[in-house]
This record gives structure tokens, C-alpha cells and sequence, in this order.
């Protein structure tokens, strides 16, 4: 047994903004029904928001044992954090498109791991191509499956997977950009 996360991960969110914006999305989750407003024992090692009466409408599919879940909670992240999914499968240049990580080459992930460090010092996160030299932050570059570097995350655990309407509802209230990563841990 492991439990899934799915994340909506605003990369776009400032250190700044991100408590405002985190409290504003929560309040219209509590307001839907989708999250309860208390804080509970409800995701690993802390506590969260259980799912409310009609979390359904914010999934695809809900499950019939969602409630009864030990861990099934919301964890509104804020603070510089890297939205993280299980693994890189392939990572491409927004330039030129070439892949720079992929499965048969993983030569270059050092590298990104380096500035994945960096960025969390609080450095840039700036990575060049090794194809076309041109640079592009992390959230530039494209994942797959999705990473996020931000200051505002949102992490479904052991939901089923978030409906797209409900993701797209989201980025809207925000007014930014966000990316779904998701796993097992
Ligand atoms: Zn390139």
C-alpha cells in the first residue's frame, strides 16, 4: 500500500502572494463543499483539510470509500517548494524542443538536479540547453510527467484523479499558470 498525491502546483504564485492566494482558494474549496474547514489528522504527518460532502465535483470519479480513508486530506503548501512527480520520464527545451532528459539519457539530469538545489538556496533555477545553448528557467522547460517550482501548492491525497474543469476552475481563481504533478510515495 502507498498513498497517491496529485498536486495543483502554481508556478506563477510569489513568495508574497502565496498565503493570500492559498487562503482565498481554500475558502472557495470550503464554500463548494469540496474540503471540510477544520483542520484534521487527515494527510501524513500533519493536518489537513478532509474532503467535504461534494469533493465529488472535483474529480472524475468518486470513490465509494473516500470518507472512510485514513489519509485523504488537502495540504495547502506555501513556502518555495518543487511540486515534484515519481520520476522524470522526459524533460524537453522550450527553444528548440529537443528532449535533454530522457529514459535512454539521463546524462544532463545531474545537472537539473543542481539547479533544482540551486533554486531551492533561492538561486534562479536558470538551465541551458546543451542542444541550442539558449536558457530557460525550470518551470520553462517541459516535463513529463509535470514538475512545478513555485510557492503554492495544493496536494490531494489519496483523491482520485482531479477533474480537468475543477483544475482549470482553479488556475482561473488563482489568475495563474499551474501544472499537475502527481504520485506514489
Ligand atoms: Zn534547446
Amino acid at each position: 500500500m502507498g498513498d497517491w498525491f496529485e498536486t495543483i502546483a502554481d508556478v506563477e504564485a510569489t513568495a508574497e502572494e502565496a498565503d493570500r492566494l492559498g487562503g482565498e482558494v481554500l475558502s472557495w474549496l470550503v464554500e463548494q463543499g469540496i474540503v471540510m474547514a477544520e483542520r484534521t489528522d487527515c494527510i501524513l504527518g500533519g493536518t489537513g483539510y478532509a474532503p467535504g460532502p461534494d469533493y465529488g465535483i472535483a474529480v472524475t470519479q468518486p470513490y465509494a470509500h473516500m470518507h472512510s480513508q485514513g489519509v485523504n486530506g488537502l495540504n495547502v503548501v506555501t513556502g518555495r517548494a518543487a511540486f515534484y512527480s515519481m520520476g522524470v520520464d522526459r524533460i524537453v527545451c522550450p527553444h528548440c524542443q529537443s528532449a535533454v532528459v530522457d529514459q535512454d539519457d539521463e546524462e544532463h539530469w545531474p545537472s537539473f538536479a543542481e539547479s533544482i538545489d540551486s533554486w531551492y538556496a533561492g538561486g534562479s533555477g536558470i538551465e541551458s540547453c546543451p542542444h541550442c545553448g539558449k536558457s530557460a528557467g525550470l518551470n520553462e522547460w517541459h516535463w513529463s510527467p509535470p514538475w512545478g517550482f513555485g510557492h503554492l501548492g495544493f496536494e490531494f491525497w489519496n483523491w482520485p484523479p482531479l477533474d480537468p474543469g475543477f483544475i482549470a476552475d482553479v488556475a482561473d481563481l488563482l489568475g495563474h499558470r499551474v501544472v499537475t504533478p502527481r504520485g506514489k510515495i
